[in-house]
């Protein structure tokens, strides 16, 4: 199989210093399966392309131990040899391990640049998702992706095409970034890896994919394919990724406009991940976040509530789903971040939204630790994810304004179980799950609070796990739902 890297930068030799490979001599490397060769094809001022060609010996692998169980490795005849898959990766992790890693020994500076780079890859298989797939990974990273299919056999062209395509990728990039991108999303193409998949391969991911992962759109379903569909690690994968990118948004905010509410004590800005809808139904597990999204839907489509409030409504995920419900007549999304509102609004697609639905959904800038006539008078009140985020001097104000002001028919409570953070086996001991996070309750201070404040304002209330609910540390998310005693 073979990968080839181009560049036009001049002086475009420098790419044999990025590399750490000598463009004037051709180099051979021994790996587990096979042997990788170093060679460049182009070597001048104003062009060069270094090629990676790697030789997995087939016969060695139907008997190896890199042997996988069932398939296409157990056969003798088997498309291993040629097409890009789990075996490039490695042999791009040895051979250019330096690169992959950012460095630059002789040119250091030359790491950092972005450069006018061109990958090319004559065989690439795409057995699930086909031309669509393969853009759908490499388009959201900036890449301009040419694909030329690849017939079955050129001698029978009624045969039609193979599920393999030539890929080329061009982009301004640094070399480490193309690396990492093709590390990761090679064996996601191929849908299957040639070694034993276990708890060190999310580090892997994490290590090469986490800073443009996080952000990508089809993150579950490259977490998921990378790590073989092993849901407990996928599961894992993506709760470290979703507080990547948590925290990634937090840099972005829209300081200015939240300046006015941050002065009164309500900082925070985020935005939460999530997962599309086609990826939760086709491609289980759910993350947490859509685990809870679903369940506080739920609630509300069996309280037949008509009129919702979402306060805290972050990036308007619980909102996207709403505005499908029939029955809901009027929904509101409350934010303190303009940054979470806006792509709140591009999330809802308002601008193209029917105007008989687009009348129904509003998005508000306001805090809930102040009384706010817009959010009075609504059936039911979310408060999803958010109240862990207030200073705990604030939480009595916003007591007031949820039960007292807004005071819904129903409110639906969601907020960490902080004794479920030991099976995140990423968080440090100690540590909250977000460094927004002002405070995680356990199960008991969450149903001492829901008891009080119960009590307090004339509500009933119900605690219902969310997640699985492990017999030792209970659910990673409690709920709490509060139902007005008097009509
Ligand atoms: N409910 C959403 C977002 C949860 S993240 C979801 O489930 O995805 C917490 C959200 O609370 C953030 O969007 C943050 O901006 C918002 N928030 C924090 N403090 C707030 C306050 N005092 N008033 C209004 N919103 C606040």
């Amino acid at each position: 199989m073979l990968l080839t890297i181009s560049t036009t930068m001049p002086p475009a030799t420098d790419l044999g210093y990025l590399l750490h490979k000598n463009p004037s001599r051709a180099q051979v490397f021994t790996l587990k399966f096979g042997t990788a060769h170093v060679f460049y094809t182009d070597a001048d001022d104003t062009r060069c392309t270094a090629c990676l060609l790697v030789d997995v010996d087939p016969v060695h692998l139907v008997r190896g131990k890199e042997k996988a169980s069932g398939g296409l490795l157990d056969q003798y005849v088997n498309d291993r040899p040629f097409a890009a898959s789990s075996f490039l990766s490695v042999a791009i992790g040895d051979v250019f391990s330096t690169a992959l890693q950012g460095r630059c020994r002789d040119k250091p500076e030359l790491a950092g640049r972005s450069i006018p780079l061109t990958a090319h890859l004559p065989v690439v298989p795409a057995r699930r998702g086909g031309a669509d797939f393969l853009r759908s990974l490499f388009e959201p990273l900036g890449y301009q992706v040419e694909l030329t299919p690849i017939p079955l056999d050129e001698r029978f062209p009624a045969w039609g095409d193979s599920a393999c395509f030539s890929l080329t990728l061009t982009a301004e990039k640094r070399i480490q970034e193309l690396l990492s991108h093709l590390y990761v999303l090679v064996p996601v193409l191929d849908n299957d890896k040639h070694y034993w998949v276990g708890g060190d391969e999310v580090d892997k991911l994490l290590r090469h994919g986490g800073d443009w992962l996080a952000h990508h759109p089809e993150k579950g379903k490259i977490t998921r394919r990378y790590l073989r569909h092993k849901w407990s690690l996928a599961r894992d994968a993506l709760a470290r990724l979703e507080i990547i990118e948590e925290e990634g948004t937090e840099e972005t905010a829209d300081a200015a406009a939240d300046e006015a509410v941050t002065a009164q004590g309500d900082p925070s800005e985020k935005a939460a991940s999530s997962i599309s809808e086609e990826e939760a139904v086709v491609e289980a597990p759910l993350s947490l976040n859509e685990i809870r999204q679903r369940e506080v839907l739920a609630v509300l489509q069996e309280s037949c509530a008509e009129s919702v409030v979402d306060l805290g409504c972050g990036d308007g995920k619980l909102l996207v789903r709403l505005i499908r419900e029939k029955r809901l007549k009027r929904g509101v999304g409350l934010d303190v971040s303009s940054r979470a509102l806006e792509i709140a609004e591009a999330r809802l697609r308002l601008d193209r939204l029917h105007p008989s639905v687009r009348e129904r959904i509003t998005l508000l800038h306001g805090a809930l630790t102040y009384r706010d006539a817009r959010i009075e008078g609504f059936d039911a009140a979310t408060v999803i994810e958010v109240i862990e985020h207030l200073e705990p001097n604030r939480l009595a104000a916003f007591e007031r304004v949820l039960f007292d002001c807004t005071r819904p028919r129903l409110a639906v409570v969601t907020t960490p179980n902080v004794e479920y953070n030991v099976r995140f086996s990423f968080l440090p001991e100690g540590k909250l799950r977000h460094s927004d996070h002002r405070f995680e309750w356990d199960r008991r201070q969450f149903r001492d609070w829901c008891n009080r404040m119960a009590e307090q304002h004339g509500y009933t209330v119900t605690l219902r796990p969310v997640g699985p609910d492990d017999p030792e540390v209970g659910p990673p998310t409690q709920m709490a739902v509060f139902e007005r005693s008097e009509q």
